[in-house]
Formats: C-alpha cells, structure tokens, sequence
C-alpha cells in the first residue's frame, strides 16, 4: 500500500503519529494508499522550518522570485496530465474535468507572475514641502491554507502562488481524501528552485488544523471547505489574533425567466448542476424556474441527463464520475428519498442508475416542485442532485436567493439585458453569472461569496489575495531642502 508522506524543508517526512486516513479510488471503490496524519510535534517542526526559511525568503529580490515563479508556471502547464492523472485517481473527476482544474490553477500563477508589478506600492511626492509619502507592502511572515477534497489542485494554487509571491512562506494543509495531487504540486515547486521551507504540507486533521490555527508563529489562515468548519476555522484563528480568510459552503440558484433561450439554459443546468458529480462550490443547486418557462425547462433537462455518460474518470466517454466517497453517495440518495417523501416531484432519479463493481456511482437526479422548507432545498447537498423551485415573478426569485443563507454565486438566463442588470445589482451574491452558470472569475478577479459562504471580509485570489497576504506600511519622509546641506553640492546656497 502506497504510503503519502508530510513534506518539510524539502524533505519527505512520515508521520510517526501513528493515526492514518485511507485514500480511495473512489472508481473502483478500493483503498490505494494510506496518509499518515499529523502529530501537533510534526506541525510545529513544518511551522519552525517555515519560520527559518522566511528570514531569507523575504529578502530575495523580486527578479529572482519571478523567476522562480515563470518556471514553477511552465512546470504545472507541462505536467498538466500528470497533474489531471491523480485528481482522477482519487477525486474521482473525469480527465477533462481535472485537466480544467488545473487550467484553472495556472491563471493564479500566472497572475503571481507579475509580482513586479503587484507589489510596486504608491507614491506622493511634495505631500507637504520637502516630504514625500509612499505606501509599500510586506509580507505576513508564515501563512497556511487548509483546503477540500473537491479541487485538490486548484484550491491551493489560489493560495500558494500569491502567498510566495509577496515574500511568505507557506504550509499546506490539503484535504485527506485526495492528496496526490497537491503532493505532485509541491514537487514541481520545489524543482522550479524555490528553496526548502518556502512550501511546507503537512497532512492531518482536526488535529493538525487546531495546531495551525493556535500558533503564534502562523499569521494568516487561507481555508476554504464546508460552513460549519469555515465558521470554527474563521472564530478560532481570529480569536488567536490572526488574519483569517474562510470560504464556506453554498446553495447556487440559477434564475431562468421566461424570454430564456430554453436549449442553452437546460445545457448550462445540466453541466453546472451535474459536472464534477455536483462536488463544486460553484454547482448550481437550484433552478428557478419563473412562470411558463418552467414546463419546457424541465423537459429540456431531464432529456439531457438521459444522455449522460456517468463512469469511471478515465474512460473517454464518461461525463460524470463517482462521488468522493461511498458515505457521500449514501447521503446523496438519502437525501433523493427525503424530497421525495416532501412531496417534491422525483423527474429523474437518480437512485434508479445501476453501476457494477463497488464504486461510489450514483446517477443524477432531478427534482421539480421543491419548496423551500424540504431539506434538498435547505441543505448544501454536494451531489449530482437538483432542485427545481417554481415562482411567477422574477422579484419572487431574487427573493429566495437574497433569503438563501449561502450567497456564493447567482445566475440568471434572460435575453432581457434591462432585468440582467437589475439582477446583478439585485441579486445578493458574491458572484454573478449572466447566461453563465458557474461563473468563477478569472485569477485576476477575485474569488469570495457573500453570506455563510465566506467568513472574513477577503476574497480569494487576484488583488484580494495579494491584499490578504501583505500588511500594508505608509512612510512620510521629510528631508530638508538640500540648501541647508553641510555638503558642498555645488549650488548656490539660499542665504
Ligand atoms: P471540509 O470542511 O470537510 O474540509 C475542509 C478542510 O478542513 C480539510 O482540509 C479538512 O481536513 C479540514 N477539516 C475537516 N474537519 C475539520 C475539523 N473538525 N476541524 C478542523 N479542520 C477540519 O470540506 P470538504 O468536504 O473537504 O469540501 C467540501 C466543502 O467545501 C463544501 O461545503 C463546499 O461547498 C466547500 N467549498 C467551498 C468553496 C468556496 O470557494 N466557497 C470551494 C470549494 C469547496
């Protein structure tokens, strides 16, 4: 059995912890490695060798770092099928899927590629007579991202880069399910040159994110994952005077009017609600079907899902792969079963799909006449599973989705431009797609939802990010008119 090691100072490092975490081929449902879990004496050593690399990290020149970072660039985009290979094997994500994720990825290297210019700071010369006022940012000193199982890859390359980048060195704490990937990831780093320390990993649970979030040698948490534990993650780091970013959970409502272009709205639904096993932050969860749209929409994208490949990642053909775990797969179906004991209309179901070998498969499902008290609607389901609400008015839709808890992202399909603009006003999200479905921004925008999708007032990534990982430093300098020099410079002198 495989064994997955912490990384520190460049060095593999088992865990003599003694707790381990299964990694599973969620395909074929069979364990293929087996991940030490840290001990809070491993987290501190990754903490002290990130600590010693920061004293010299900081002072590399920003030539040097961007070298560094064009080469660690070139090293992801050629390895990207490598890279694409261990998402599959243990997310479980078909290879289109996976080689997206890690597109998605690079954009946040190439964005820290241009740390020259992100980090140029302002200047106001003569701000008073002979003094000059100019803002720098620095970096924090050691930072740390804790990240989910549903983009191993992409999640910490919206950290890492900027976080390097501006001068901090970095520990990564990747999900347990699937840690290939980010493993693979720091490998490539390390060969791009950057020095020993500047990434730590190191594997664990609560265990070793508590160790994270109490020490004072950690000065910035980066974590995105579920609601609940980006709450804790968020209270607990911020109680211990840190700076803390935690991206949380969400519910996605995807508001269809009735001028819609019905054929792309129903495509949008099904690889938005679908894609990824519906295992996305960013899936939409709810359509909100306004008036006589409703009918035809729901037809449209229940023909689609009976064209749906669902198989293991590796095949050419499969859209759709396993959920991440067999426990997950239980709760999906579970919570197919709660809806329809609601009283929601079970159009696909997706309980009905047969799958050999012991995978974590289940088909996907959807769900019309959801109200807004069934649980399918009030819970952050994570599956191949989606709802269908019916209202009559588009102010009916923009309410649920601005009484939604989660506030990650809204879509609206319209050929209305005057309603897509009240929308985007409107809608009380921190993301907003406009006939786009998952609309995740480019790296240089920033990520981060509204609500109980984001804990802590940073967004992710782009500007955000590199605001995130600096503190900012203004300096007023005076200094006398040099007519006043006790040195000759040649001029003459005011009397
Ligand atoms: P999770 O919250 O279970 O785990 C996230 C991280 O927290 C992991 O590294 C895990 O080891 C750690 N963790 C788990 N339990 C912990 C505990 N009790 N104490 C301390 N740390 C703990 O999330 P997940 O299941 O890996 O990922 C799916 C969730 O992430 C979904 O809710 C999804 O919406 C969310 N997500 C959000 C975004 C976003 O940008 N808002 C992006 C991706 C995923």
């Amino acid at each position: 059995m495989e064994q997955i090691h912490h990384l520190i100072d460049g060095q593999t490092c088992p865990s003599s912890s003694g707790r381990k975490s299964p990694v599973f081929d969620p395909a074929t449902g069979q364990q293929t490695a087996e991940l030490g879990l840290g001990s809070v004496a491993e987290v501190e050593s990754a903490i002290a060798s990130s600590k010693a690399a920061f004293e010299e990290w900081k002072t590399v020149s920003i030539a040097k770092r961007t070298k560094l970072m064009f080469r660690f660039r070139e090293l992801v985009d050629a390895n990207t099928d490598e890279i694409a290979k261990r998402l599959t094997a243990e997310h479980g994500k078909v290879l289109d899927d996976a080689r997206g994720e890690v597109a998605r990825g690079l954009e946040n290297i190439e964005y820290a590629c241009g740390l020259a210019e992100l980090l140029k700071g302002s200047h106001s010369g003569n701000a008073s007579t002979g003094v000059d006022v100019y803002s720098i940012r620095q970096p924090l000193g050691v930072v740390a991202g804790i990240t989910p199982f549903n983009f191993p890859a992409m999640v910490p390359l919206w950290m890492l880069p900027n976080a390097v980048a501006t001068g901090n060195t970095f520990i990564l704490k990747p999900s347990e399910r699937d840690p290939s990937a980010p493993m693979f990831l720091a490998e490539l780093f390390h060969e791009a040159g950057f020095p020993p320390g500047v990434l730590n990993v190191v594997h664990g649970d609560k265990t070793a994110v508590d160790c994270l979030l109490q020490h004072r040698d950690v000065k910035a948490i980066s974590f995105v994952g579920s609601t609940p534990i980006a709450r804790y993650v968020y209270e607990t780091g911020a109680a211990a005077g840190k700076r803390v970013q935690a991206l949380a959970g969400a519910k996605n409502h995807m508001l269809v009017l009735p001028d819609a272009d019905v054929g792309l709205a129903a495509d949008s639904a099904v690889s938005a609600a679908y894609g990824s096993a519906g295992e996305r932050c960013m899936a939409v969860s709810v359509v909100v079907a306004v008036g006589d749209v409703a009918d035809p929409l729901v037809e449209a994208i229940a023909s689609r899902t009976a064209e749906l490949t669902i198989g293991p990642g590796t095949q050419a053909d499969s859209e759709m792969g396993p959920l991440i775990t067999a426990e997950q797969r239980d709760r999906v179906n579970g919570y197919v079963q709660a809806g329809a004991d609601a009283g929601a209309t079970v159009v696909v179901d997706g309980r009905d799909m047969v799958f050999e070998g012991d995978g974590f498969f289940t088909g996907v499902s959807l769900l019309d006449n959801v109200t807004t008290d069934m649980s399918v609607y009030t819970d952050e389901i994570f599956g191949p599973v989606l709802c269908v609400v019916r209202v009559d008015t588009y102010q009916q839709g923009v309410d649920l989705i601005t009484n939604n808890p989660w506030g990650n992202g809204a879509a609206i399909f319209t050929r209305d431009g005057g309603a897509a603009r009240r929308f985007q006003e409107e809608a009380d999200a921190g993301m907003i797609g406009i006939n786009v479905p998952i609309p995740v921004p480019v790296g240089y925008h920033s990520f981060g939802g509204w609500k109980e999708s984001l804990f802590g007032d940073t967004h992710m990534y782009g500007p955000e990010g590199v605001h995130f990982f600096t503190k900012g430093k203004a300096i007023t300098s005076r200094w006398p008119d040099p007519a006043h020099s006790a040195v000759d410079l040649g001029f003459p002198r005011n009397s």
